[in-house]
């Protein structure tokens, strides 16, 4: 049995710089008092490691309880609201911006947007932390939508609109959701010609989607596929279905212990592959215990 793990997985660079910048923040402040703002990545593995380095993972509650002296807290790569960095300077306490440059030039738009008064559609999940950074720039001033049903019961198609996506979603429904707005500013208004009214804005990220063709054809080239990445992961979601379109016997482990030994039963070719959450280091591990199946 040949086992492979995918060479365009691992880190996207947004990641490797947050986690560049915890390791560095670490191993450079006196009494180990570095606290991130909800977890690092949406990986567990990756998570563990870190808080066995001295990483403490924290709460927006918990940020009260810290002692500001000789503390320092980071912010993730997918950003946070104002608030959080306006709570953190009344209390004292250092930060350390690790957003993802992706991220702060997303805020960064959707503000300029704002400002220009436009109704701001974003396709995301409201809950999710880099939508609560958007939504927190615009002072909530802004409509989420992660469905073209959505779109219909929320958007007011009289007003100047402009569309973004969170970087992690899913491309085909992102287009649904534009076409949907489309049509309807145009069929509300009576115009043809939409683009004095909406601006839509591909932000969705290239470390995700641009993996995709690589991904199929990957999964394609392999009797089974194990995909690696941690439950809560939007973008490992959406990568592992993409797998599963082409490679029906794609299984999906956040965790080596997983792992059934009947999926490869007759295979000759497994490969492995992950989010851009996922660690090298971890995906190693799945390799190794897969060949000692063998
Ligand atoms: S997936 Fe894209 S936006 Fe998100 S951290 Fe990675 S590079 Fe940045």
């Amino acid at each position: 049995m040949l086992v492979t793990i995918d060479q365009s997985s691992g880190f996207c660079w947004g990641v490797v710089r947050t986690v560049e910048i915890a390791e560095e923040t670490l191993n450079n402040i006196e009494d180990n008092n570095v606290y991130i703002l909800g977890q690092i990545i949406h990986n567990p593995k990756e998570t563990d490691r870190l808080e066995q380095k001295g990483l403490k993972t924290i709460s927006y509650e918990d940020l009260q309880n810290i002692n500001p002296k000789n503390s320092k807290v980071l912010i993730r790569a997918h950003g946070e609201p104002p608030s959080t960095y306006e709570s953190a300077k009344k209390l004292g306490i250092e930060i350390i911006d690790a957003t993802c440059p992706l991220v702060t030039s997303l805020q960064n738009r959707v503000i300029k947007f704002h400002q220009q008064d436009y109704q701001i559609v974003i396709f995301g999940k409201k809950e999710h932390a880099e939508v609560i950074g958007l939504r927190g720039v615009c002072n909530d001033e802004c409509i989420v939508v992660k469905s073209v049903e959505d779109v219909i019961s929320s958007v007011d198609f009289t007003k100047k609109t402009v569309l973004i996506s969170q970087t992690t979603m899913d491309k085909n429904t992102f287009y649904a959701v534009k076409t949907t707005i489309q049509e309807n500013i145009s069929k509300t208004l009576l115009i043809e010609d939409t683009k004095d009214f909406f601006i839509a804005k591909d932000t969705l990220c290239r470390a995700v989607y641009g993996r995709e063709d690589k991904l199929k054809e990957f999964a394609m080239s392999n009797d089974i596929m194990i995909f690696v990445a941690g439950r809560n992961s939007s973008n490992g979601k959406g990568l592992f279905n993409t797998c599963k379109s082409v490679n029906t016997k794609s299984y999906f482990i956040e965790d080596i212990k997983e792992i059934n030994n009947d999926w490869f039963i007759g295979a000759e070719k497994v490969g492995i592959t992950g989010a851009t959450s996922t660690p090298q280091w971890y995906m190693e591990k799945v390799k190794n215990e897969i060949e000692s199946i063998n």
